[in-house]
């Protein structure tokens, strides 16, 4: 140690000494700047990097070198080989840029150990090769412990440097890792030289070419100097930019409509505009603030680990109320850090637009477009709810089903947007007399249906909310200035007694309903077990019907009218039979008022007419035929349109068609019934009143619309001669019919005896099975044909 130190203070020139130490250490600062950049780049800009720190820090230490040799004064005269100079640049040059390479490699001691040993060995062979090109006159002998102790120092040196380096990216962990190098090559190189004793040597010529000096010092400083200031120059310059590209990147983020969020060691580090509006906080108030848990909940029960988009709820620091988030994570440098502890960035993304429309289209599926009642798809969902709560609070629930009575009529006569504000009106009304919980829903169409949560003893409480419902429906509905009257018709089913799951009070309220339907509507009935049956078997026969009229089980039967006078055949009337594969025959007087009901009678009507006009079409003579209306026809707004087209579908000449309707189908809607009967005769058909007696049998009726003819309902005829009474009606409707001049037809004429007395008053036409009964088309030949029939044939059908 001694030795290395007079070496150092006798041999040296110490103002170059001095030279050195500043080279040495302005080298090496600028190097572990420049070593910085190396860990933060890729690809090709890593390798300039690399190449500029081995550049700076081995022409640097190759300098530091050179110039201390500069000021070794042994005494004697000294040089240097060229070669071997330029050699130990070389290794200076290589192994310290390898060195720096590999500490930089990866972020481990490993690297940071392996690294600053090559680069520790790479200053000592710089070292030890520049000696050997040293030339002095004298012999040269080294000391091994001391070599051996001048390269420890400059491993432990460039060792130390790198792990303090490695630590941290920070200007002062630079400076020190530099100082630590530094130091570590000055101790090497000074120990090195304390290491060799000169013999002085005069044979020794030492060739007058060789470097040495002066000028040389000077050209050495200042081009390692260079070197150092260009490398320096290029961090300035890389960290500029780089600052300039942080700004832009800041200010892209600033303008993202998503938060953006920096996490460092899970604690937020940096944050763009949107983020702070959405916390509602500036952002020097959130830095260091812990992410998970305090800004951002996760939910636990959402997946973790590998997944990197998340859903949160976000606290805003205003008190304002949570809001759902979306983040997306991101780790930032190299993939073995963890979310936690790493440097991470989060997108993250208000869910309250997204959420509101989620929460807008579950609501347009699940309510009615038009009422805003819960529709038919949410009400299973919401009944079976109910009938959980009230299975486990022990409370009655009451289902009750409703439908406007005569609300397709409603709709047809005053049009779609008056039947549109009618059921909005009505759902109104409905939700006006429902305390919460109950509820009601729209089934489609005019099909309502309540659910009676609680609200006390069952069946009464039902029983006053079906009273209240049918009394609100009462008050007449107001649109355009028209004045329209509802009514509803309720059919209730209760839970436990009726059924305990959503399907079984379904049903049941809802063949409670038809039966309020049945016995007169605008009223309620509860579910009856009896009901079961009945029903159920409506229900069947309505479904067969319909496959009945779509597979042509249906068919007409003709019975014929005759002349009363003579007793000449002048028409038939069609009357519908359904030939039922197992019942047999059923009557018409039980199928058509499930036709009605069940919205069939339009299609049964239409096939009667287009298989009455077809089959009077192929009659050879051109006998008159008659069909019957049904009321529910007569209200049809495109009735004559639909009678229009059968006739010239057929070629029927509308002369020879008859339509029978009955007064009572008038007084549902006088006005949109005397309409369709105008339309009616001014395709020329001609109109009969059907039944007449056993309605109002108002002369005002007759007068309102010129009838072409009248049939006195078979009641009255079968009791002439039997009833003073029913013998005295006959006799004034015929009077009646001759007054207003109009033809009457006697129906039901079953004797002789009734045909005499018909016969007698005037009677004009007459019907009955003393004429001849209801018959398929083909046994009428006889009177259809031309060829006219004998007499005595005629006679026997009709007695
Ligand atoms: P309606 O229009 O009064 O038809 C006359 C009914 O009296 C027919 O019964 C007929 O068979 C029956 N009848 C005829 N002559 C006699 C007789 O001398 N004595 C007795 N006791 N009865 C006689 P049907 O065919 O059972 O028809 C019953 C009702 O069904 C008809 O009464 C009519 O209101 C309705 N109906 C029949 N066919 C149709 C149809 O195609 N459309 C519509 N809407 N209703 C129909
Ligand atoms: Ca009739
Ligand atoms: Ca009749």
């Amino acid at each position: 140690m001694l030795k290395v130190l007079t070496c150092l203070t006798v041999e040296h020139d110490f103002r170059l000494v001095v030279v050195a130490a500043v080279v040495c250490f302005s080298a090496c600062l600028t190097a572990f700047r420049l070593f910085s950049r190396i860990r933060g780049s890729q690809g090709m800009v890593r390798g300039a990097w690399v190449l500029l720190t081995g550049l700076v820090a081995g022409s640097g230490v190759w300098a530091t070198h050179f110039i201390a040799m500069l000021a070794y004064k042994p005494g004697l005269p000294t040089g240097y080989e060229p070669l071997g100079t330029l050699a130990s640049l070389m290794i200076a040059v290589v192994f310290i840029g390898g060195g720096f390479a590999v500490g930089a490699a990866r972020r481990d001691t490993d690297n940071q150990i392996a690294g600053g040993v090559l680069i520790g060995l790479g200053v000592a062979a710089m070292h030890y090769e520049g000696m050997s090109a040293f030339v002095t006159q004298g012999q040269i002998v080294w000391e091994q412990a001391i070599v051996g102790a001048s390269v420890l120092f400059g491993v432990a040196g460039s060792v130390s440097a790198l792990m303090v380096a490695g630590r941290a990216r920070t200007l002062s962990s630079q400076l020190m890792a530099g100082s630590l190098f530094a130091t570590g090559v000055c101790a090497l190189h000074f120990t090195g030289m304390g290491a060799i004793t000169i013999i002085p040597d005069p044979s020794i010529v030492v060739p007058a070419q060789l470097l040495s000096g002066g000028v040389l010092t000077f050209a050495v400083t200042g081009i390692t100097a260079m070197i150092i200031m260009g490398g320096l120059g290029a961090v300035v310059i890389e960290s500029q930019t780089s600052r300039s590209a942080l700004e832009r990147i800041r200010r892209l983020a600033n303008a993202a409509y998503e938060g953006i969020v920096v996490v460092e060691e899970g604690r937020l580090n940096d944050a763009n505009a949107a983020f702070c509006d959405l916390v509602g906080a500036p952002l020097d108030a959130l830095v260091g603030a812990r992410l998970e848990g305090e800004l951002l909940i996760f939910d636990p029960a959402a997946p973790r680990g590998g997944e990197r988009r998340r859903e949160a709820v976000l606290r805003p620091r205003d008190g304002m109320s949570e809001i759902p988030v979306e983040v997306f994570a991101r780790v930032l440098e190299d993939g073995r850090r963890t979310e936690t502890s790493g440097l991470t960035v989060l997108a993250i993304r208000d869910l309250r637009e997204r959420r509101s429309a989620e929460e807008k289209i579950r609501y347009l599926a699940e309510h009615d477009g038009l009422t805003g009642l819960p529709n038919r798809n949410s009400l299973q969902a919401r009944l079976t709810a109910a009938l959980d709560r009230v299975e486990a609070s022990g409370e009655g629930l009451a289902l009750l089903c409703l439908d406007l009575d005569n609300f397709k009529e409603a709709n047809d006569l005053h049009g779609h947007p008056a039947g549109d504000a009618l059921l909005v009106e009505a759902a109104q009304r409905l939700s006006s007399v429902l305390p919460a919980p109950s509820f009601a829903a729209r089934l489609g169409g005019d099909e309502f249906v309540i659910v009676q949560i609680g609200g006390g003893d069952q069946p009464a409480a039902a029983a006053e909310l079906a009273a209240h419902v049918l009394e609100s429906m009462r008050r007449p509905f107001h649109y355009e200035g028209h004045e329209l009257s509802l009514s509803v018709s309720i059919g209730v089913s209760l839970c436990p007694d009726d059924g305990r799951t959503a399907a079984a009070l379904l049903t049941n309220a809802d063949m409670a309903l038809y039966r309020a339907k049945e016995s007169g509507r605008d009223r309620y009935r509860f579910f009856k077990r009896e009901m079961d049956e009945t029903i159920r078997e409506r229900r069947n026969l309505a479904r067969e019907l319909k496959a009945a009229i779509q597979a042509e089980e249906l068919m007409v039967y003709y019975q014929p009218q005759a002349r009363a006078s003579d007793g000449e055949i002048c028409g038939f009337e069609a009357l519908v039979r359904w030939n039922h594969p197992v019942r047999g025959m059923i009557p018409p007087v039980e199928f058509i008022p499930i036709a009605e009901e069940s919205g069939l009678i339009e299609a049964l009507g239409a096939f009667v007419l287009n298989q009455a006009c077809a089959d009077a079409m192929a009659w050879e003579r051109p006998l008159n035929v008659a069909v019957n209306l049904s009321p529910l026809q007569l209200n049809q707004p495109g009735l004559s349109a639909m009678v229009h087209s059968v006739l010239v579908n057929s070629g029927l000449s509308p002369q020879r068609l008859e339509l029978e309707v009955t007064e009572s189908a008038l007084f549902k809607d006088y006005q949109r019934a005397l309409d369709n009967l105008r339309q009616l005769k001014a395709l020329g058909v001609r109109i009969a009143m059907d039944d007449f007696g056993t309605g109002y049998s108002s002369l005002s009726t007759l007068q309102s619309f010129p009838f072409d003819k009248l049939k006195i309902d078979k009641s009255f005829v079968e009791s002439i001669h039997r009833h003073d009474r029913a013998t005295a009606i006959v006799k004034a409707v015929l009077s009646l019919g001759r007054s207003l001049d109009i033809p009457v037809v006697a129906e039901g004429v079953e004797t002789g005896e009734q045909l005499a007395f018909l016969r007698g008053e005037n009677c004009a036409e007459v019907q009955g099975y003393a004429i001849g009964r209801p018959a398929p088309v083909d046994t009428l030949t006889n009177w259809t044909n031309l060829v006219a029939p004998k007499p005595s044939r005629r006679r026997s059908t009709a007695a």
